[in-house]
């Protein structure tokens, strides 16, 4: 599944593709699609000038010059790949948003699952997603204030939207790993050192991975997640794995607590 980082880098290369152009047409190419945006929508979008890209959370925001969003969610497997309107399309296209310029920006995505929504101008989607990771108001108080409330175990705690945007699985247990705290700790009982150092571990983790791709080998040189068995690179103890909340957690029994 994409994470934060990968989103960011898809967002990137969408806004260098299609950012200050106008849009030629948009077709949807998946059933799924075809009932979320009827024809008569997908020809009102036709000349609109892509004013902005934006990421919030997982969620990618195409802004219009009329003020209306386009509003894409990649799920389990969507990317953008682009290419020229020229070339045939890719084998996993589902909505492709041809430019001006040439220029083609396809939803590629091999189990169809992405959405793309059209929002009405000044409607902006309540996307129920808290502050992102680098957002200045998210501090060790506010982020112990947001925790002091949680029962649950930390992790999956980290993984609930509404807490840190765009925070998923994989990184989720990176961070937890450099902060030394246990997934299975209970959020409001972590100190407000422990905070402090999973809100600084998040924000590295989450620096260190933008710009790959999560199939990147430099991305998968990760700390602890898919390590079960393999030593701490810490410590050395053996990594172990639990299921929490149905998602799997890696982590060292010997050095988090
Ligand atoms: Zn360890």
């Amino acid at each position: 599944m994409p994470e934060l980082p990968e989103v960011e880098s898809a967002v990137r290369r969408l806004r260098d593709a299609i950012i200050n152009k106008r849009i030629v047409r948009v077709d949807v190419l998946h059933p799924a699609l075809r009932r979320r945006l009827s024809p008569a929508r997908l020809r009102s979008v036709r000349g609109m000038r892509v004013t902005h890209v934006e990421r919030r959370g997982k969620h990618q925001l195409i802004g219009l010059d009329d003020g209306r969003t386009l509003h894409a969610h990649f799920r389990m497997t969507g990317d953008w790949l682009i290419d020229r309107a020229t070339d045939p399309l890719p084998r996993f296209a589902r909505a492709a948003i041809t430019l001006d310029d040439g220029v083609r920006a396809v939803l590629n995505d091999p189990r169809a699952l992405s959405t793309l929504d059209l929002h009405a101008a000044n409607a902006a989607p309540d996307l129920g997603l808290g502050p992102e990771p680098d957002d200045p108001a998210l501090t060790p108080d506010s982020l112990l204030e947001v925790l002091s409330r949680k029962r649950a175990p930390i992790k999956p705690v980290l993984l609930d939207q509404r807490v840190i945007a765009g925070l998923g699985n994989i990184y989720a247990a990176e961070s937890l790993w450099h902060a030394r705290i246990s997934p299975s700790t209970r959020a409001s009982s972590l100190t407000r050192a422990q905070v402090k150092r999973l809100l600084t571990a998040i924000r590295r983790v989450i620096a260190r991975a933008t710009g790959a791709r999560y199939t990147d080998p430099s991305v998968s040189r990760l700390a602890v997640y898919d390590r079960a068995g393999k030593p701490c690179r810490r410590c050395g103890t053996p990594i172990e794995r639990i299921v929490q909340a149905g998602r799997s957690t890696y982590f060292c029994p010997g050095c988090q607590e």
